[in-house]
């Protein structure tokens, strides 16, 4: 199949316009259950964003800081792995962007 320059279905997501939403999507998830970093990396994949561990981390590290994410450490067979878990505060924070998120998912694909 031939694509053209014109064929906007053949270009890839521009990931400046969206990187905004994956600690977003970090943070929801961390509200739910308990996560680490390469569950997360797995978790991400499947929504089609490629992350790498020197991208995800920094990001967690960026969120414990923040007071979103609070880390421990867990038992994983022989070795400890990092967890982590939202805070009151990181779930405050997501319903706060929830709000914006829903109003822009009305404007981008409801026109309103
Ligand atoms: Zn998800």
């Amino acid at each position: 199949m031939s694509k053209t320059k014109f064929d906007s279905l053949s270009l890839p997501a521009d990931r400046d316009l969206y990187s905004g939403l994956i600690p977003l999507h970090v943070l929801h998830h961390a509200a739910g259950e308990p996560i680490f970093g390469l569950g997360m990396i797995e978790e991400l994949g499947r929504h089609g964003y490629r992350i790498s561990p020197g991208s995800l981390y920094p990001l967690l590290h960026g969120l414990e800081k923040k007071g979103y994410l609070r880390a421990t450490q867990q038992r994983n067979g022989r070795s400890l792995r990092k967890v982590y878990r939202a805070t009151a505060l990181g779930r405050k924070a997501l319903e706060a962007s929830k709000i914006k998120v829903r109003e822009l998912f009305r404007e981008l694909m409801e026109g309103k």
